[in-house]
This record gives structure tokens, C-alpha cells and sequence, in this order.
């Protein structure tokens, strides 16, 4: 709690404070990320930060590290064992059946919020961080995989995010996952004591997830074990070749990786995975059982959620959210009209400077970074007018209130 350095009170390890302009980028891509999918035909639903463990269990999967090491569960007063939500996929199925939108087929949701998960804190790696999340549920066909990935390419490179690479695969449904599994088990099961900890654990309860290892040695034994691609069914290739044929009509450049199994059980089929410098800014894919998993109807579903810290410092804020335009009465009879301009400035950041005399009223506009100034005095005043000083170049022109939105916009 308290650092032995500093002797400063801290924040929860892997939980930090969003202020400032880190503040302004996670604003500006949950916006951002809004309008995209709304103009794709997506509405927001947020969810509770907690939910039942049994929601993630069902879902994510028992076995899968998120569950079994990484989720914050606590038993409630009442005796019911609950969690910090881990991701929010599970958590929006949930809500899809407990709210009785099961009727209303095929369904476009996305969300964003806090995810919680107890692993060890690293480079864009938190115990709280914060996701966004889009949901196609209910209409199965390899033009919405591509068009997922296409919102969040497009998106990401709209905010300015460059180097981006896009690798996807096929995991196939569960007939062809638990051949898979035997086979790993085959190759693996006379070298398992050179596998690390956890991978011997998984050769027994979840074999693939073992293609998904950090460990050197796993991933050296691993090169002998032929792609999971070998073992789709003709239908799984067939959909798989479909959704990369949709991407290449719509050019969006990939790579097929055919390890990327990802961390989730609910995955059938396609996954990906957006990268920006080998770090994982977006992970998804297509699940076919995860409602019915919730008492829902069988109908599949394409998801992804992007880690909003992990793109902090990747994406640029626009400049006009960067302007600072501060308005300044020359007197106190000078206040109010002015006070009524400041609150008709839209778009920007603004401040109002009314204390002191002209010099304190122009050092606080300097301290501030002012880009612009609106300065009035009786004579604005008595024409309606305002005088707008451009900080930067020491430039002044008088204009009406049309005319300074009109310098905002273009300065
Ligand atoms: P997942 O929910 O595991 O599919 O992850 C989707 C995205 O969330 C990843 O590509 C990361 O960008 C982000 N993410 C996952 N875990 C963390 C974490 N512990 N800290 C920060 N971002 C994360």
C-alpha cells in the first residue's frame, strides 16, 4: 500500500489512475469506437462489473487461465460467489438472455468498460484495464468475420494507429478440436516431462492452449505437431477459405498463423488477432455455442474486444480537441456578456478568465498554452462583437460569433 521508496500511499498493483491526457485518449476512442459502430449498425449495452463466476466458467472455460488462475472472485454477503468481470463477451451473452432479446435476431452490441484479471502486471499488461468490444450475434456467414475486422482496422488506422498486422486462423468447431487434442496428446504425452508447469496441466485438460505457451521449450516441442488447419472437417476449411477470400476483396492484408488458438474455450472456428509492434491491441473471433451455453437459442456468433490501454500513445487526439480557447472580459461590466460567449464555444477546450486585472487575466492565458483568445470589452460589447486574439502569432481580428467558430475550426 504504501511504496518503501516515497513512503507514498499506491494504487492496487496493475492498477493505475487515468487522468490527464490519457484521459483524453481513452474519451476520444470510446467515441471513436461509438460512432464506428454505429454507423455499422451496432448499439452499446454495458454491463455490471460483476457478475456470477459461474458466467465465466460456463463460457470462458474452467480450465482456461483466466478462470482457473487469473479471475478476482469473492462470495457476497449473501453467500453467492461472484467475480470482477474477466472480459466481456460472456458477460453481454448473459445479458442477451437475461434480458429477453433472444427474439430479436441477428443482434449488433458492443461495450466497453473495466476487465479484471489477476495476472502478473507487465508491459501493457494490468490487473484493471479497459476494453472496447463489438458483438455480431445471430447470423452466421463469413462476410461478418471480415466486416468485424474490417471495422476495427479501420477504425484503428482512423485514429492514427500505424505498423498494424492482422493474423487469423481456424480453430474449427468441436469435433475437430478434440481430434486435434488427441493428436497433441499423442506427440506431446512421451515428452511431457520436458514440458513446462502449466503445459503438463494442459495436456490433460486442454491440450491446444498449449500452442499458446511463452515457454521456449513448450513451443520448441511444439514445432513437431502438424497445424490445426490439417484437422478442420471440409465444411471449417471451406468457411475459413471464404473469410479470407472477403478480406482480400476488401484489402485488408493478413496472415494466417495457425497457433493462434487464444485464451477462451467459447471459439469456433475463426480467430484473430490485431498486433501493433508484436504487442496484441484486439483479439477475437466467431463462437457457435456461447448462447446456448446461457439457455439462449443455437445461433453463432463473431466477437472481438480491443485493450484500450494498449493503445495509449499509439493513437494521435485530433487537434481541434487540443485547442485551448480561453474568453477574457476587459472589466467586470464585461462578465456577463462575456461569460455568455464562453458557454456558446462548442468543441474545443475552453476556459474563462475573469480575475484580476488585463495582465494577471493574459499571464493565466499564457501559463494555460491559450492558442486563442477572446478578449471583450465595451466596445464588443456594444457591437455584438469579439476580438480574437491567436495566441501564437500575437495576430487580432474582430469577427461576430460565427466568424470565431469559423478560426476555431480552421486554426
Ligand atoms: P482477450 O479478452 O484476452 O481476447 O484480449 C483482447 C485484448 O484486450 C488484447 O488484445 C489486449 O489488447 C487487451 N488485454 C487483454 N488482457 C489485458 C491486460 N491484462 N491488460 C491490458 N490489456 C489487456
Amino acid at each position: 500500500m504504501l511504496s518503501k521508496k516515497t513512503n507514498k500511499i499506491q494504487p492496487v498493483r496493475g492498477m493505475k489512475d487515468l487522468y490527464g491526457h490519457e484521459y483524453k485518449q481513452y474519451k476520444m476512442l470510446v467515441d471513436c469506437a461509438v460512432l464506428a459502430g454505429e454507423s455499422h449498425g451496432f448499439s452499446v449495452m454495458n454491463t455490471p462489473i460483476i457478475e456470477h463466476r459461474d458466467v465465466f466458467v460456463k463460457s470462458v472455460g474452467e480450465t482456461s487461465d483466466i478462470v482457473s488462475k487469473e479471475i478476482y472472485e469473492f462470495t457476497d454477503k449473501g453467500g453467492d460467489l461472484l467475480c470482477l468481470r474477466p472480459e466481456g463477451t460472456a458477460a453481454v451473452m448473459r445479458a442477451i438472455v437475461s434480458e429477453g432479446l433472444t427474439q430479436s435476431m441477428p443482434l449488433k452490441l458492443m461495450y466497453y468498460g473495466e476487465m479484471f484479471r489477476y495476472d502478473r502486471p507487465q508491459r501493457g499488461r494490468y490487473r484493471q484495464f479497459r476494453q472496447f468490444g463489438f458483438e455480431h450475434i445471430g447470423d452466421k456467414s463469413p462476410y461478418n468475420d471480415a466486416t468485424l475486422i474490417s471495422i476495427v482496422m479501420n477504425l484503428l488506422e482512423s485514429l492514427g494507429v500505424s505498423g498494424l498486422s492482422l493474423c487469423i486462423n481456424s480453430i474449427g468447431g468441436q469435433e475437430s478440436r478434440a481430434r486435434y487434442a488427441s493428436e497433441i496428446r499423442k506427440i506431446l504425452e512421451p515428452k511431457i516431462s520436458f514440458l513446462s508447469h502449466d503445459s503438463r496441466i494442459r495436456l490433460d485438460k486442454n491440450p491446444l492452449r498449449i500452442l499458446d505457451s511463452k515457454d521456449k521449450c513448450d513451443q520448441d516441442l511444439c514445432a513437431s505437431i502438424p497445424p490445426i488447419t490439417d484437422y478442420l472437417s471440409d465444411q471449417e476449411r471451406e468457411y475459413f477459405a471464404n473469410v479470407c477470400s472477403c478480406l482480400d476483396t476488401i484489402n485488408i492484408n493478413y496472415s494466417i498463423d495457425t497457433s493462434l488458438v487464444r485464451g477462451l474455450d467459447y471459439y469456433t472456428d475463426t480467430t484473430f488477432e490485431i498486433k501493433v509492434d508484436n504487442l496484441a491491441v484486439c483479439g477475437g473471433g466467431r463462437y457457435d455455442n456461447l448462447l446456448s451455453e446461457f439457455g439462449g437459442p443455437s445461433v453463432s456468433g463473431v466477437g472481438c474486444a480491443i485493450g484500450i490501454e494498449r493503445l495509449f500513445g499509439l493513437i494521435s487526439v485530433p487537434e481541434t480537441l487540443r485547442k485551448i480557447v480561453v474568453v477574457i472580459p476587459v472589466s467586470d461590466h464585461d462578465i456577463m456578456y462575456a461569460y455568455n460567449v464562453f458557454h456558446s464555444i462548442t468543441g474545443t477546450r475552453k476556459e474563462f478568465i475573469h480575475i484580476g486585472d488585463m495582465k494577471k487575466k493574459m499571464q493565466k492565458a499564457n501559463k494555460l498554452c491559450a492558442d486563442i483568445a477572446v478578449i471583450i470589452g465595451e466596445t464588443e460589447r456594444q457591437s455584438s462583437t469579439l476580438c480574437v486574439k491567436n495566441m501564437k502569432d500575437g495576430s487580432q481580428e474582430i469577427v461576430d460569433s460565427i466568424g470565431l467558430m469559423n478560426i476555431i475550426d480552421r486554426s
